[in-house]
């Protein structure tokens, strides 16, 4: 097996794969590394409807046609594969798998970030981070979700959508923080409670079934009650344990990067929602994934003029 590649992209999610497509239309030999399958958190949108040239689309559909078109241009997708060390001091870059080492001379980091987990010590099957991956087990059940963002109510309408008997949603602040359309349409759904200023004080779980307590920030007030499964939606961490004490970040662990993307560390550059920046979404994504594989290519064009000085 030939290890040797110009561009290497560790992350095959919409910055990663929109890289990939620059990289092997420059004729870049490009790998992608991607730890799960290609797609990222796109896979867990169901509608997409701010995506330029679709009205409407799924995100797995959107992503399986991303990753078809960088695979015809040429780059290589490796799925699957765990990353157990780097090292990106010198001009060859080293990423260390398990299915062998890599090298390139320029690597984009495009890792996205992954749900904050639930932060009790509980151990159970059923409690999930994704209900169009996990939902569908649970029709006909009661089910508790936490968080009242976007991606809470979201989620919950969807698994409505598959069929659960009856959902409670809490949300810790004093109000939902979704937007107004799906705040409504849960709102108005005879099967929804909302509990607001409302955060879990402890889970017991006995089988499939789990004994959620409940606590009121307000009034002190406790009420436990029984849910089928927990679906979790209280943040995003960005997935940097790799890169921590080479490159640079901010204190919540988002990669910096300069205009070019380019990180501290020459010839590493970072695309995506693991960058440091105010919004996160496809198009800023893949804003990134192109600037950043432009000017990877353009710092592989300058290594390779100076090599002929
Ligand atoms: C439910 C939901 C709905 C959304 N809806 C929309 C929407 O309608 N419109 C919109 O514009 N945006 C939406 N978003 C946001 C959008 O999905 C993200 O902004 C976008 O996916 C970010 O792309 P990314 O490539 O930077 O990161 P990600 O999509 O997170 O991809 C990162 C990839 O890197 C991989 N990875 C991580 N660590 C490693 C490692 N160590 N080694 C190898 N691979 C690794 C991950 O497995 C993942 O595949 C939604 C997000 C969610 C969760």
């Amino acid at each position: 097996m030939n290890s040797d590649y110009e561009l290497i992209i560790i992350g095959g999610g919409i910055a990663g794969l929109t890289a990939a497509i620059y990289g092997a239309r420059a004729h870049l030999k490009t790998l992608i590394l991607e730890r799960q399958t290609c797609g990222g958190l796109a896979n867990w949108a169901v509608e997409i409807e701010n995506f330029p040239s679709h009205e409407k689309i799924s995100g797995i559909t959107l992503m399986e046609r991303v990753k078809t078109q960088a695979e015809k241009l040429g780059a290589e997708i490796r799925e699957i594969v765990e990353i157990s060390a780097i090292q990106f001091n010198g001009q060859s870059k080293r990423i260390e798998t398990d299915e062998g080492t890599f090298q390139a001379k320029a690597v984009i980091v495009a890792t996205g970030r992954e749900p904050i987990r639930l932060p009790l010590e509980v151990d159970s099957d059923h409690i999930h981070y994704c209900a169009i991956c996990d939902g569908s087990v649970y029709r006909g059940r009661d089910v508790l979700v936490v968080g009242g963002g976007n991606s809470g109510t979201g989620d919950a309408l969807y698994l409505l959508n598959q069929g659960v008997r009856t959902i409670i949603l809490i949300e810790q602040m004093d109000r939902l923080l979704a937007n107004q359309a799906s705040q409504k349409a849960l709102c108005a759904h005879p099967e929804v409670t909302i509990l607001t200023s409302t955060e879990i004080s402890g889970i017991a779980v006995k089988g499939k079934d789990h004994w959620v307590t409940l606590k009121n920030s307000r009034t002190g007030e406790t009420q436990t009650i029984e849910a089928g499964g927990i679906f979790v939606y209280i943040g995003q961490a960005p997935q940097t344990g790799l890169f921590k004490g080479i490159l640079e970040m901010d204190d919540q662990g988002y990669i910096l990067g300069d205009e070019t993307m380019e990180t501290n560390v020459e010839g590493i550059f970072v695309a995506g929602d693991v960058r440091h920046k105010t919004y996160r979404q496809l198009t800023t994504a893949m804003n990134d994934g192109t600037i950043a594989a432009l000017a990877a290519e353009a710092y592989l064009r300058s290594l390779r003029s100076d090599s002929t000085k």
